[in-house]
C-alpha cells in the first residue's frame, strides 16, 4: 500500500487496497493474471510476455507470497501465439530451477502457474468475464458486487492483476518503496510502459516515470510525424480524446481524470493533420459494435447504434440532428450496463464529438467526409 502502486491495466485502482480487501479465513485463494491485452493502441503486456516472461513470474511469486496462494493463473489473449511460447518456456524453466511448484528452494512456498489462452473476445479482458471464461463459461462479465477480490475463481477470493502491474512488484520489493515513490508526482508513484503509436517517428514501448506531458512524451517517440498535432488518444481507444489544446496535459492518473480523460492502458495515439476524427471515430465504434458481449440491452442495441449514426455521417447520409442525437443515445449507455464496456463507447463518442464538433458537421454540410485544417477541426476549451 505505501509504494502507492496502482493497477496499470486501465483502472488505476491502489493494489493494496485491493489485496486489502481479500478474506484471510477463506481458502483457496487465487491470482489471476490478467494478459488478454485487447485495447486498441496497447501492446505493453505482449512487449513483457514476449521479452521477459520471468519478471512477471518472478512478480506473481511475491503476489503469492504476501497473500498466501498456492495457485496462480495466467489468461493470456489467443493471438499472442509468441508471448504463450516464451511465457509456457519461462514457467517450464522457473519448474526445472526449483522457483515454482512444491517447497519452492526449501522456504516451504507452494506455487503452481497456469497459462490458459484466450479465443480473441475483448471482453474476456473485462476481469469477470476473463474469470467466467477461465471458468470454461461463456466470457461475459458479471455483476459486481462482489468482486472478485472477495468471490473470483470458483467462487474463492481472487487477486486479478495486469501483466505490468505484477512486474512491478519486484522492483518495489528489490528497491524499496522510497526508491519507488520518489518517481512520478505523487501519488503517482513509478513507471508507466505507455505504448505509442500512430503519427510519431518512432513508435513503440517506453517506460518512463508517470507525468511527463503529452508533448514530452511525443518528443521521446521520435517526435511528430506530420506538421501539428490534431489529437491524442492518451489511454487506449475507451479513453476520451485530447485536442491540440491540451497537449500540455500530464500523462498519470491524476491529470487525465481532472482533463476528464483517463490514462487507461496507457495507449498513446497520436494523430496528425491528416486525421480525419470521424472517420477515426466509425474505425473504434465498428471495434466496439463487434466487441459488445450482447448482455445488456444498452449496450447490444446502442453500439452497433451508434456506429451505424456515424457511418452515416461518414457516407454524407448524416442528418442535421444526428450529432446530437447521437450525444443523446451513447448518455444513456454511461453506468447503465453490467461492466464499464458501455463506458468505454459512450466516453470516446461524446469526447470526439464534443471536442471536433466542426469536423462532424462539415460532414454533414458537404455530404462527405472533410478534414478541415486543426484549428478550425477544434472547438477551443471553455
Ligand atoms: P474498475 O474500476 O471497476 O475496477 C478496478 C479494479 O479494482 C478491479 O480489479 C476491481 O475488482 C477492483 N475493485 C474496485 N472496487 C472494488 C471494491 N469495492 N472491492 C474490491 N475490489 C474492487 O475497473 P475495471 O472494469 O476493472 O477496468 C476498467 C479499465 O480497463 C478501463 O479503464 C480501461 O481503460 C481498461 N481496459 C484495459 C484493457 C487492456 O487491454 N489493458 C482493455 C479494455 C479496457
Ligand atoms: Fe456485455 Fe456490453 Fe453489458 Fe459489458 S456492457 S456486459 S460488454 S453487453
Amino acid at each position: 500500500m505505501d509504494s502507492g502502486l496502482k493497477g496499470r491495466g486501465g483502472a488505476g485502482f491502489s493494489t493494496g487496497l485491493k489485496w486489502s480487501f481479500v478474506p484471510k479465513d477463506i481458502k483457496p485463494c487465487y491470482l489471476c493474471c490478467n494478459a488478454d491485452e485487447s485495447e486498441p493502441g496497447t501492446f505493453s503486456n505482449r512487449y513483457v510476455l514476449e521479452k521477459n516472461p520471468h519478471l512477471l513470474i518472478e512478480g506473481i511469486l511475491i503476489c503469492c507470497y504476501a497473500m498466501g496462494i498456492e495457485t496462480a493463473y495466467i489468461y493470456i489473449r489467443g493471438e499472442f501465439t509468441l508471448g504463450k511460447k516464451m511465457l509456457d518456456a519461462a514457467i517450464k524453466e522457473a519448474y526445472e530451477k526449483g522457483y515454482l511448484g512444491k517447497d519452492i528452494r526449501g522456504t516451504g512456498l507452494n506455487v503452481d502457474i497456469y497459462s490458459h489462452p484466450g479465443a480473441g473476445a475483448y471482453i474476456c479482458g473485462e476481469e469477470t468475464g476473463l474469470i467466467e471464461s477461465l471458468e470454461g463459461k461463456r466470457g461475459q462479465p458479471r455483476n459486481k458486487p462482489p468482486f472478485p477480490a472477495v468471490a473470483g475463481v470458483f467462487g474463492k477470493p481472487t487477486v486479478v492483476q495486469n501483466v505490468e502491474t505484477l512486474c512491478n512488484l519486484p522492483f518495489i520489493v528489490g528497491n524499496g518503496v522510497e526508491w519507488y515513490t520518489q518517481m512520478g508526482p505523487t501519488p503517482n508513484t513509478g513507471t508507466k510502459l505507455y505504448c505509442i503509436s500512430g503519427d510519431v517517428n518512432e513508435p513503440g514501448v517506453y517506460e518512463l516515470e508517470l507525468g511527463l506531458t503529452c508533448s514530452e512524451l511525443i518528443e521521446v517517440a521520435g517526435g511528430l510525424r506530420g506538421e501539428e498535432v490534431k489529437a491524442v488518444i492518451p489511454g487506449g481507444s475507451s479513453a476520451p480524446i485530447l485536442t491540440h489544446y491540451e497537449l500540455d496535459t500530464r500523462l498519470d492518473f491524476t491529470a487525465l481524470t481532472l482533463a476528464k480523460s483517463m490514462l487507461g492502458s496507457g495507449g498513446i495515439i497520436v494523430m496528425n493533420e491528416t486525421r480525419n476524427i470521424v472517420d477515426c471515430l466509425l474505425n473504434i465504434m465498428k471495434f466496439y459494435a463487434h466487441e459488445s458481449c450482447g448482455q445488456c440491452t444498452p449496450c447490444r442495441w446502442g453500439t452497433p447504434w451508434v456506429r451505424d449514426i456515424v457511418q452515416r455521417i461518414a457516407d454524407g447520409n448524416g442528418q442535421k440532428k444526428s450529432v446530437a442525437n447521437n450525444i443523446a443515445n451513447v448518455d444513456t449507455m454511461t453506468w447503465n450496463t453490467i461492466c464499464v464496456f458501455g463506458i468505454a463507447v459512450s466516453w470516446p463518442a461524446v469526447s470526439y464529438m464534443r471536442k471536433f464538433r466542426p469536423e462532424f458537421e462539415a460532414a454533414l454540410r458537404e455530404g462527405k467526409l472533410v478534414t478541415l485544417p486543426v484549428a478550425e477541426a477544434t472547438v477551443p476549451p471553455e
